[in-house]
Order: C-alpha cells, then sequence, then structure tokens
C-alpha cells in the first residue's frame, strides 16, 4: 500500500545523511515534511541569536525540498496537540523521525506514538543524531555508561567505526511521490522573526547563519585545509583569537544541520595515507566527546540538575542572584571574563576554552554559584545549546563529575594572557578598555589613577571593580570543594573502573519507546 507520510523534523535540520526521511520516502504517495514549533522548547527564553539560526536554518530547508517540488509545513503547537489533528487532516498512514534521546523529547516521541497508533499511523524512527545509537554503547559496557573517556573508545572500537552517511534524496527518489506543496502555503509557512514577536533591533551582524548549505559550505571549506586538520589538537587552539581557532561546526552540529556522521567521515577521508593527530584532542576526538556526554546524559537519570544525579558531586553552592547577575551581564570587573560574555551574548558562540574560563569563575573558582545557573544562561545563549553537552560539560568545570582535580582553578587573569598578551580580544569585546596598556588590561583595576584617566576609564565608576578578590575566594572554594568530596557516597569515589561491571538494562523509557515505534 503506498503511503500518505508526515516526516517529523525536530533536530536533523538537513536531506544528507537522513534515513527516517528516506523511510519516509520508501512506498510514498503524498509526503507532508513538517516542523513543529514546540512551545516547550522554543520560547521566551531562547536567546535571539539561536532563534536567528533556527529560523535561518528552517528557510534553508524548505528551499532545498522546493528543488524537490517539496516544502516544509512550520505549525505551532504542542506536538501532542498538532499530530492527531494533520493525520486526520490529511489522512496520514505513516509518520517518520529521528531518533532523539533527551528525557523530553523522549516522552513526548512515546506520547507521539501512541497517538499515532490510535490514528492507525506506522511510526518509523531511525538513529542519525550521533555516530552510533547511544543505547548499544550502554548495552556493550554491561548497561552503564562509560563515565571515563579511556573506556568510551574501547567500547566504540569494539563496535568498529560509525555507519557510512547516505546521500540526500533526489528527484528521482521523488518520482512517485505527489508533493502537497501548495495546501495551507499562508498558514505554514516559516514565520519570521518579527512575526513571532521578536524585537530584533538588538541583533548585530549575522557570523553563523543556519542552514544546512552553509553547515556543508563551511565542512567543505575546512577539511580542504588537509594540514590544519591534521595537525589539529583541542589544548593548542586559542579561547581568545579574534577569529574562531576552531570549526564553528557545533551549531549546525546540534539543530543536525550537518551530520555528526558526514563530519566524522569526512575527517576520515582528510585523514587517510596522512599523519594526523588522535583522540582525544584531535577532530576524531572532539567528536567523540559529543558521543561520550550523550551516552551519559542517557544512562545517567537527571542528568541536567544536581539533585538525584548519581555522578554529581553535592556542593553547597551559594544563592546569590547579584553574582549571576553580574557574569550574565558581562559586569564581573574581570575584563577577560566580561570579554567572553560579551562575546556569547552578542554572537552566540565562544570557544571551548573560554567555557572552561567564565565556567570555572562561575562555579568553584570564584562565584560559587551552581552549575545548573550557567547551564541555563548558556542553554539560552549558545546557539549551540545542547541538552547533553551542556549537561555535561558544566559538570565537568565544576568538578562535580567526571573531572576532579578541583584543586586546579583558572586565573581570570593568567589563563587569558597565556594566548593574548596585547588583550586584543578584551579591546575588540570591551572597546571601552581599549586604551589601557597591555600591563593592566587584565588588571584595569590596578592601573594608578593617572592611567586611568588617560585611558578615559575610571574603575568603579565606568567599569566595575572586581566582584571578587580571586586569590582569597579561590583558596576558601578549595576548602569548601574539599568538604564536599568528603562527603561523596562510596559509589562516586570509587574509580570508575570498578564502576563499570555489573549488568544492567537500558533505561525504561528507551524500551517503551522501541517497542512501540518500529526501527528498522
Ligand atoms: P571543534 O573543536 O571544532 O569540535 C568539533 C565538534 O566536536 C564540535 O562542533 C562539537 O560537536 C564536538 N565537540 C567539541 N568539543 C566538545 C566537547 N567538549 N564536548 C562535546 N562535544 C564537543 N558544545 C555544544 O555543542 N553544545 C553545548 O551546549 C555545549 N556546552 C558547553 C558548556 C561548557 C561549560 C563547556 C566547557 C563546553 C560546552 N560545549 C558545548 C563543548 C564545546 O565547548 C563545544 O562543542 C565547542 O567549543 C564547539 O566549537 P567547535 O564547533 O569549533 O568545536
Amino acid at each position: 500500500m503506498a503511503h500518505t507520510c508526515i516526516h517529523w523534523f525536530r533536530k536533523g535540520l538537513r536531506l544528507h545523511d537522513n534515513p527516517a526521511l528516506m523511510s519516509a520516502l520508501k512506498d510514498c504517495k503524498e509526503l507532508y515534511p513538517v516542523f513543529v514549533l514546540d512551545p516547550f522548547l522554543y520560547n521566551d527564553t531562547m536567546g535571539l541569536n539561536r532563534w536567528r539560526f533556527l529560523i535561518g536554518s528552517l528557510r534553508d530547508l524548505d528551499c532545498s525540498l522546493k528543488k524537490l517540488n517539496s516544502r516544509l509545513f512550520v505549525v505551532r503547537g504542542k506536538p501532542g496537540d498538532v499530530f492527531p489533528r494533520l493525520f486526520k487532516k490529511w489522512g496520514v498512514t505513516k509518520l517518520t523521525y529521528e531518533y532523539d534521546t533527551e528525557p523530553y523529547s523522549l516522552s513526548r516521541d512515546q506520547n507521539v506514538t501512541q497517538l499515532a497508533k490510535e490514528n492507525g499511523v506506522e511510526v518509523i524512527y531511525k538513529v542519525s543524531h550521533t555516530l552510533f545509537d547511544i543505547n548499544r554503547i550502554i548495552e556493550e559496557n554491561n548497561g552503564k555508561p562509560p563515565l571515563t573517556y579511556n573506556r568510551m573508545q574501547s567500547i566504540v572500537s569494539s563496535l568498529g567505526p560509525p555507519k557510512k552517511p547516505i546521500p540526500a534524496p533526489t528527484t528521482d527518489d521523488m518520482n512517485d511521490v505527489s508533493c502537497p506543496s501548495s495546501k495551507d502555503e499562508e498558514k505554514n509557512g516559516i514565520p519570521t522573526l518579527d512575526e513571532l514577536g521578536h524585537d530584533i533591533s538588538s541583533l548585530t551582524e549575522e557570523l553563523f547563519p543556519g542552514g544546512e548549505e552553509e553547515a556543508l559550505r563551511r565542512l567543505d571549506e575546512h577539511m580542504k585545509k588537509s594540514q590544519w586538520v591534521c595537525n589539529f589538537e583541542k589544548p593548542q587552539t586559542s579561547p581568545n583569537s579574534l577569529m574562531p581557532s576552531t570549526t564553528v561546526l557545533s551549531p549546525y552540529v546540534t539543530f543536525g544541520c550537518l551530520s555528526a556522521r558526514t563530519f566524522w567521515w569526512k575527517l576520515t577521508e582528510v585523514y587517510q595515507g596522512k599523519k594526523h593527530s588522535a583522540p582525544p584532542v584531535s577532530l576524531h576526538g572532539q567528536l567523540l566527546w559529543r558521543e561520550f556526554f550523550y551516552t551519559a546524559s542517557v544512562g545517567i537519570p537527571n542528568f541536567n540538575q544536581m539533585k538525584d544525579n548519581p555522578v554529581c558531586t553535592q556542593v553547597d553552592w551559594d544563592t546569590n542572584p547579584e553574582f549571576l547577575a553580574a557574569w550574565r551581564e558581562a559586569r564581573t570587573g574581570f575584563p577577560f571574563i566580561d570579554a567572553i560574555m560579551t562575546q556569547l551574548r552578542s554572537e552566540g558562540w565562544i570557544h571551548h576554552l573560554a567555557r572552561h574560563a567564565v565556567a570555572c569563575f562561575l562555579t568553584r573558582g570564584d562565584l560559587w554559584i551552581n552549575w545548573v545557573e550557567g547551564q541555563k544562561v548558556f542553554e539560552d545563549l549558545l546557539l549551540d545549546g545542547d541538552w547533553a553537552l551542556n549537561a555535561g560539560n558544566w559538570q565537568w568545570l565544576s568538578a562535580s563529575a567526571f573531572f576532579h582535580q578541583f584543586f586546579r582553578v583558572y586565573s581570570p587573569v593568567a589563563f587569558g594572557k597565556k594566548t593574548d598578551k596585547n588583550g586584543d580580544y578584551i579591546k575588540k569585546y570591551l572597546p571601552l578598555l581599549k586604551k589601557f596598556p597591555p600591563q593592566y588590561i587584565y588588571e584595569p583595576w590596578k592601573a594608578p589613577r593617572s592611567v586611568q584617566q588617560a585611558a578615559g576609564c575610571i574603575i568603579g565608576k565606568d567599569y566595575p571593580k572586581p566582584i571578587v578578590e580571586h586569590d582569597d575566594v579561590r583558596k576558601k572554594n578549595i576548602q569548601r570543594m574539599k568538604l564536599a568530596y568528603a562527603k561523596r557516597p562510596p559509589a562516586q569515589s570509587e574509580s570508575p573502573s570498578k564502576k563499570q561491571g555489573g549488568k544492567r538494562k537500558a533505561p525504561s523509557v528507551v524500551d517503551t519507546l522501541n517497542k512501540k515505534a518500529k526501527s528498522k
């Protein structure tokens, strides 16, 4: 029987390496590509830059579908309300989507799968957001997520290389498919930011436009620099270069404009026959970090919170709204930290080590604020804000899980100087400080009054004094961290290798979903 099919785009905003979309086209007579503007995910807290990236990606997807004589239908509402309506209205018999491991997505998909069943709609989902099927990694590790990168590497190597990406559908694949492109054209088009009620006057230049076409163009551009790719070692890149020193492909991977498997296999092609760096520091290694945190997020309950998260050290963080606001709004009085937060707010992307600096500063380093608060700010402001990667990296940086050397604290002054003595990065993002001589630019409060006057910026009046005395709070915080570590239950204190044993089944919600929908 030929199907009337909805392919539901959520992440995976692309045509290439989209196995669920390809299964939608099998025995298909009518195709409806749909994106749902779910108010739970897309709401007022989501930053404007992220909104712009999403809308750009949807526009690009619509354009590519139009080249196949199809289009994208953007529907507003809760998926649980939207789908039963669409199933009936369009006479749908099949629903396809890319598998998503986030807890909200799992319960959402479970609900929609149930509604599909009630409406006689077959559901097919495919794994293509990650390199591997995350549940396979957990199974392979006796039902538990690997808690160290080494362990992760050994599990992954036992699985063999990731699947090769599949090509995008062509007009040939669409031969027998009718695409009711004119239906509801007006109502379900791509909304503009204006129509969605956003004030776009604060937007700055769009440095990273959303969309698959842009993602593949950027990937190609990077892959042409084969020597750079082969020599890439993450710790050697710089948090404060004026041009990004890493790929900035993360927003594209997060929204699925770029398939992680395509990225992986392009790297493999570049590496072929050449001497190249290796995980954890290589670009392959970066993609494995992504896989590592995804696996942890699936296998560890309450992964995005401290409470009831079994791997997370319980710390008596302070509640300090003033400190949190100063950090978020780039008013800490430490130019390196404030420049990074300014870049984040205006451009939506900051380098990995810059994330290290501000995350350590907010938590165990200086302000002693719960990492969960920082996670929320990143989630809204980062173009690449990703549930699993954000939670995992914040736990790492706050020494709450995975990383335990809490006595190693980044200095908000010395760290940035290593790669930018002159303070050019600070001058770019905090032009107020641009006339300070290099010796004072990281610590302008130390400049004599005459120097401050000559620079046209009086500290305490035009730019804040440091919010804390770094050397004092660093020592105090290390002691507080020692106390928190002393109270850790034995399960958290034992070595990761001991924790790997024991059989446990994969999380039950995944089981339920697997039973309800069919993965071919
Ligand atoms: P590249 O160095 O070019 O790496 C290539 C790809 O590998 C990236 O695009 C990304 O998909 C992946 N990757 C690289 N580093 C990591 C890492 N440490 N963990 C997981 N995947 C990685 N990354 C996100 O994509 N979303 C987030 O919400 C996020 N939150 C973070 C929060 C904190 C506190 C920290 C310290 C890091 C966070 N990261 C997050 C990880 C990392 O900083 C970014 O993935 C990276 O900086 C993106 O830049 P890039 O694409 O140039 O990376």
